[in-house]
């Protein structure tokens, strides 16, 4: 047996007996049992997990199996041990297939779920992305199992979108000319790829970089697509700035929380209120919210067959439209109407207006519609557009009649039209909003909402670690932002409802 020395030497210096330490050997070899059962403790969260998932119906996973009995061919996983294994690895922060296949090998709950098995990191990577409709289904599920605890009623559903970075860098977005010219290239690199058994390299490593050529080249050709897409609905000025992602083109440069921009995608997450259970997810490439309240009520009835009564959100998501959507759709809404922004009395000065002919000095007539000027002419009504939660009226005085007028030179120098003035008016279902929200019962639920709609995306960004995307693609990222959720939802039931059970059994 050899010691290490190391460890029998004093640290006292001299005239000082040396310690009696215990030996380590490194040399030993030694065989246990291990009884894979009491590998983890009996209310290991890893037991519930596998429980909840062994109680779905995964009928759509195992559609998809080609592997039968009977049949030639090699034997698979489980889908419930792929889904166990996926779920207990994001509640641990682990996103990545090849860290699940090492974690299979020593860590005590992986070798419980696996059965001191290993799993292939690409069957891993590939039972991830390749069964979207079976993973929804799973999602309704567990929701099913949760409103049958108790933890879902609908009867107040907080709204958000929260920006995650996309597996992409800002250096990676090109103009036109520079995606044709990188695509030129990966064509011309494509086209001289020989044969993988005739490179000096080994064949594995010579078809992993043909396929990552070839991908490569994919990229790049969707990449141009969706620019030639992006400036279709642009102007000229604006096509010549027109940017894609060579990395992954379904990403959009947003605004992100601490303000900054980059390449992401836009989580838009629904939270039920009694237990701040996430009732619906998606993932759009839209830069703001203000079109997602109506899709995410839409999701809510779907996944859960009815609609919520009450949805709760931030200014974001409070405008003319949704008003009007949720009114139709008789679910009372709370939130926040933006500031209206105060009329700027630069820009008249910048016109060269006077400030004694400011729209003030105008006298509106109710009864008529118009408005009568400070030289006693009437501006009649000329035209109107919806601008945020208001409507725009603009009066316009006749130009013949301010041409001839004396006062001209203060009210209106620098028109050859008549001058025009314009009255804001608020339409009746966004001033009974507004009367709405002043009242203290509104105020009190909006001061829920950040406490609510906020948890389960700083839980998700947090504990899960969905900061930023792994995948690429919108299809792929939305699967990411779903096995997220899922896995936040199940967090949630084990909290709540399993541990309790466990701990009112023993
Ligand atoms: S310039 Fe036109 S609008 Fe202004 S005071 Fe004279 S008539 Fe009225």
């Amino acid at each position: 047996m050899e010691n290490d020395k190391a460890w029998t030497v004093s640290p006292k210096g001299q005239g000082q007996r040396p310690i009696r330490s215990k030996p380590i050997n490194r040399q030993q070899m030694l065989l246990r049992p291990v009884e894979v059962e009491k590998l983890v403790e009996e209310d290991h969260p890893v037991r519930a997990i596998w429980e909840l998932v062994g109680r779905m119906n995964l009928g759509s996973f195992y559609a998809e199996i080609e592997s039968v009995e009977g049949v030639a061919g090699r034997p698979v996983w489980e889908p419930q041990l792929l889904i166990s294994l996926w779920l207990y690895a994001y509640k641990n922060g682990v996103n990545s297939a090849r860290e699940i296949a090492r974690l299979c090998e020593y860590h005590p709950a992986y070798q419980w779920l696996t059965g001191l098995e290993v799993v292939n990191y690409h069957t891993l990577a590939d039972f991830r992305i390749c069964h979207k409709e079976a993973l929804d289904q799973l999602f309704i599920e567990v929701l099913g199992v949760l409103s049958y605890e108790g933890l879902i009623t609908l009867e107040r559903v907080m709204h958000d979108g929260t920006k995650v970075k996309a597996c992409a860098s800002d250096k990676s977005f090109h103009r036109k000319a520079t995606l044709q010219d990188h695509l030129g290239l990966a064509r011309e690199q494509v086209e001289q790829m020989g044969d993988p058994g005739s490179e000096e390299v080994s064949e594995r490593v010579a078809k992993a970089r043909q396929r990552a050529l070839r991908e490569k080249q994919e990229r790049l050709q969707e990449a141009l697509k969706v620019l030639e897409q992006m400036e279709a609905s642009r102007s000229n000025e604006k096509k010549e700035k027109t940017r894609a992602s060579s990395t992954d083109p379904d990403a959009r440069i947003m605004l992100q929380a601490k303000g900054a921009y980059g390449p992401s995608y836009n989580a838009q997450i629904s939270t039920d209120a009694k237990a701040k259970i996430i009732v619906g997810v998606e993932v759009t490439q839209a830069s703001t919210d203000a079109a997602e309240l109506e899709p995410a009520v839409e999701r809510i009835e779907a996944n859960l067959g009815e609609k919520p009564k009450q949805m709760v959100v931030d200014g974001g998501l409070t405008n003319q439209a949704t008003i009007e959507s949720m009114a139709e759709k008789q679910i009372d809404l709370i939130g926040a109407l933006p500031e209206r922004k105060a009329v700027a009395p630069d820009r008249l000065k910048q016109r060269g207006v006077s400030p004694d002919f400011y729209p003030q000095a105008f006298e509106y007539d109710e009864g008529a519609d118009c408005y009568r000027c400070p030289g006693g002419k009437v501006l009649q009504y000329e035209t109107e557009e919806r601008q945020g939660t208001s409507v725009r009226r603009r009066y316009r005085a006749k130009s013949s009649e301010c041409r001839g007028c004396p006062f001209q030179v203060q009210c209106c120098p620098r028109t050859k039209r008549g001058r025009s003035v314009v009255r804001s008016e608020t339409a009746p279902e966004i001033a009974a909003f507004q009367a709405k929200m002043e009242t203290p019962e509104a105020q009190a639920i909006y001061k829920q909402r950040a406490g609510v709609a906020e948890f389960p995306n700083a839980w998700i960004k947090d504990k899960i670690g969905l900061r930023q995307f792994r995948l690429r693609g919108l299809v792929k990222v939305t699967l990411e932002a779903v096995w997220a959720c899922l896995t936040y939802n199940i967090c949630q039931w084990i909290r709540l409802c399993w541990k309790p059970r466990r701990l009112a059994q023993v």
